[in-house]
């Protein structure tokens, strides 16, 4: 199984020549594995004096460290014996994608928030947000879906978290019932996941057209209208998928920016560009220009250790700010 011609076309025009032969390796060859302590359990570090005693050789992921979270990379090869061990299921650890830790990273909850996660299972990002808060404050976690509801509720469980309740809702709605409430909003929106091809896998990729690409993007165009009516003014919302298409990332930040007049991108930190296999978003597609707000946002290009995704920070001015409207 090979990846799909169209994907191939447009993932060569979208990704930086420099970091192209790094990413096109990452499809086919393993993949590091990354797990980070749980923040709220106190015997937490002796997860990793354990996989030590099996064997396991984890090293800590200075970037993440100096933004306060403890992740850790294992080398590929031990993949089975880190997702099997005990701590996998006992609450010391969580295993996420480091590319996946930067969403919360980004949007710091703080332990005054009210916090709203639009699209939320199986939990990742939840999890991250309730540790980094302290377990204090609120998260509000949304998903339509049952059986990835039920597995939310039973990893949060599982994680220890307090702070959070969950919906089984379509987040489409929330801005609507919840308008102007939250001071941080997650969105991971559902996308066509191209960031989880692999090139020996065919179930990661059968799923993929450029037909569901669109359909994602209608679904995306909704959620990020939801996503900012209900954050508060003055709140931050973090857009983020693990898609490549523009049509997912910053088409959809473009679509918001001309339907909300309040809203605006925040550049991100210096430290987040400063990891080599990170650039801006990208200024144009298909010969239409996108905002310029949109070199503000951010891709991670795949690489042996991060998988691909795009992020987006955003601003809710203190008006709010309805189109068209004063
Ligand atoms: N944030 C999660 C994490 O870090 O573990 C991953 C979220 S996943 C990328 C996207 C989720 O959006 C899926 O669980 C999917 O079922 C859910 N979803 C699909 N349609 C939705 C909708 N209309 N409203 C809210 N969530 C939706």
């Amino acid at each position: 199984m090979s990846l799909p011609a169209d994907f191939v076309e447009r993932f060569q025009q979208l990704c930086p020549p420099e970091l192209r032969d790094a990413a096109w390796r990452s499809f086919s060859e393993p993949k590091a594995v990354s797990f980070r302590l749980n923040a709220l359990h106190a015997e937490a570090a002796s997860a990793l004096t354990d996989m030590r005693t099996a064997g396991l050789t984890p090293e800590p992921v200075a970037w993440a460290e100096s933004q306060g979270v403890q992740a850790w990379l294992c080398p590929a090869a031990q993949r089975e014996a880190l997702t099997h061990g005990p701590w996998a299921n006992d609450g010391r650890i969580y295993i996420q994608s480091l590319s996946s830790m930067l969403a919360p990273i980004l949007l710091a909850p703080t332990a005054d928030d009210w916090v709203l996660d639009l699209a939320a299972a199986p939990g990742g990002k939840t999890i991250l947000m309730a540790e980094m808060m302290g377990n204090a404050g609120k998260i509000s976690a949304v998903e339509p879906v049952s059986g990835r509801f039920h597995r939310l509720k039973a990893n949060l469980d599982r994680m220890g978290i307090t702070n959070t309740r969950c919906y089984l809702k379509d987040g489409r709605e929330i801005g609507r019932l919840k308008p102007d409430t939250f001071q941080r909003v997650m969105l991971d929106a559902p996308c066509s996941s191209e960031s989880r091809f692999r090139a020996d896998a065919p179930d990661s990729i059968d799923h993929w057209s450029l037909r569901k690409v669109a359909e994602c993007a209608r679904k995306q165009e909704r959620l990020i209208l939801s996503a900012y009516d209900g954050l508060a003014p003055g709140g931050q919302l973090l857009y983020c998928t693990c898609s490549y298409a523009p049509e997912e990332n910053e088409r959809i930040v473009a679509h918001l920016l001309k339907k909300r007049a309040g809203a605006e991108v925040l550049p991100p930190p210096a430290w987040v560009l400063a990891l080599p296999n990170v650039r801006p978003g990208i200024g144009s597609w298909q010969d239409k220009p996108l905002p310029e707000a949109c070199a503000q946002t951010l891709r991670v290009w795949p690489t042996a250790e991060m998988d691909g995704f795009y992020l987006a920070l955003i601003h809710k001015g203190a008006r709010g700010g309805e189109a068209g409207f004063l």
